[in-house]
């Protein structure tokens, strides 16, 4: 274990990237013209992560932060009365975290915390031959089969990329950083989804709206888990990563599974933004899936409303570049990007997660239902523009009560319900947001004709 530091003596920097990861010219990365990694680029450094940072930053840390992350196992930190975020509330989204949580403290005394800051460490590995593979196709066919009976909505399966892992292992117990560690020879990564309850979070922002992620990381952790043993059984490796180890994103669109969306989510054909991604990095040979398009880029490009529910204004309302806000954003990638800054301010300040711009996304919706997959197929086509009218009409993307969820006939009388605001732009945002790109574009273009004499 690495000695104990306080943050004053926490350094995150002190690791760089073993080697140089950034492309000599623009490139398109998981195979989409619409996001480009640039000379620019540097893989993400752990620690930079918004809730790693919530432990040594003192740009973020404050009391109330430490009552955020108490109120997990101490519902009463932060329940209050007020609607979403009662004491049933807590309970509700801390009842499957304790999957999650006890997971996470199984390996403590070796200042590891599976599936947060550290990839899940095997159980009993399994020490065999590689059964022999004939044949990638059908071993993706069945490793699909296999992952999905064990309960994944989804999956998908890339080639393992060695600049999409983060720089160091961050630990929280420690305030450490240290160097991350994978086996040699890993050659591709199966990516998995599980879908998040849709009536939940109808209710966002709530406790109860929290507890759809509460539940998706738990079913994640379980299928996890269960896939890398089956794969370690057949006698590959297996490292299986929640929201450790490697960005979840990239992995997620180049195996397929969906299209990157101005809220910097992935949106999946079949349950919209409402997903979480686990990854197992693998030697077994399988053939690989390739990135898929539905017209979600095409769709953002003129749908802003996620951007105009996001409470704290975190979301892009302008156009995709390299434009980071601050030190969670990863360097060298032109895409939308998230101030994940005033995300976690807005999150600290309700005293749980915000899940606004999955509620309202117009890819937010069942698709079970006929009407949602034709009006899926229209946003796809030039007549995107009369499918978002049409969606804004059918107002399902209003918040829910969470009385209402619960099946109560009476709410308290203070309740404020949240009515979404639609896609069209607001002027005045996405000119504040461009003022302030344009700023920052003409400095890096400064300091980089003048050079500093000694
Ligand atoms: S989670 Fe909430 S605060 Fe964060 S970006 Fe989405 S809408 Fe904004
Ligand atoms: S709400 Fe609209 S702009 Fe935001 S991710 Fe969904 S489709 Fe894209």
């Amino acid at each position: 274990m690495a000695d104990m530091k306080t943050a004053d003596e926490f350094n995150p920097d002190n690791l760089k990237p073993t080697k140089n990861f950034a492309p000599t010219q623009n490139e398109a990365l998981c195979g989409f013209e619409n996001i480009t990694i640039t000379p620019e680029f540097e893989p993400f450094n752990q620690p930079n992560d918004m809730f790693c940072r919530g432990f040594w930053d003192k740009k973020v840390q404050n009391k109330m932060v430490y009552k955020f992350f108490r109120s997990f196992v101490k519902p009463t930190e932060r329940s209050r009365d007020a609607d979403g975020y009662e004491a049933h509330d807590y309970a509700l989204r801390n009842g499957p975290w304790v999957v999650t949580e006890m997971l996470a403290e199984r390996h403590k005394t070796e200042d590891r915390r599976d599936g947060f800051w550290d990839n899940f460490k095997p159980h009993i590995p399994p020490k065999l031959d590689p059964v022999s593979i004939e044949d990638p196709v059908q071993a993706s066919v069945e490793i699909k089969k296999v992952a999905k009976l064990y309960g994944a909505d989804l999956v998908g399966i890339t080639d393992y990329e060695e600049r999409l892992n983060y720089v160091g292992k961050f630990s929280a117990r420690t305030l450490s950083n240290e160097p991350l560690e994978l086996p040699e020879g890993l050659t591709n990564v199966v990516v998995l989804a599980k879908a998040m309850d849709y009536e939940l979070i109808r209710t966002s922002p709530s406790s109860t709206a929290s507890t759809a992620p509460a539940i998706g990381y738990a079913d994640d952790a379980v299928i996890l888990l269960a896939v890398a043993q089956y794969i370690r059984s057949l006698g590959y490796q297996a490292v299986a990563c929640q929201n450790d180890t490697n960005l979840a994103i990239p992995y997620a669109i180049k195996a397929g599974l969906g299209e990157y969306g101005r809220s910097g989510i992935v949106i999946t054909k079949e349950f919209g933004p409402r997903v979480r991604f686990g990854r197992v990095l693998t030697d077994m040979p399988l053939q690989t899936d390739k990135p898929q398009r539905f017209g979600v880029t095409e769709t953002c490009q003129i749908c802003r409303r996620c951007a105009n529910n996001c409470p704290p204004q975190a979301i892009d309302h302008g156009e995709p570049s390299d434009y980071t806000f601050n030190r969670s954003n990863i360097k060298g990638i032109v895409k939308w990007t998230t101030d994940a800054e005033k995300c976690f301010k807005f999150w600290v300040s309700k005293g749980t997660d915000c899940a606004n711009c999955i509620r309202t996304c117009v890819y937010n919706k069942d698709f079970s239902q006929r009407r949602f997959r034709v009006l899926r197929w229209l946003l796809g086509t030039p007549l995107r523009k009369l499918a978002l009218k049409i969606d804004d009409r059918l107002r399902l993307h209003d918040q829910l009560p969470s009385h209402l969820w619960w099946g109560r006939k009476a709410g308290l009388k203070d309740i404020k319900i949240e009515v979404a605001s639609d896609h069209p732009i607001d002027p005045e945002k996405a000119q504040r947001q461009q003022r302030v790109k344009d700023l920052r574009a003409n400095t890096k273009e400064r300091s980089q004709a003048e050079p500093v004499t000694p």
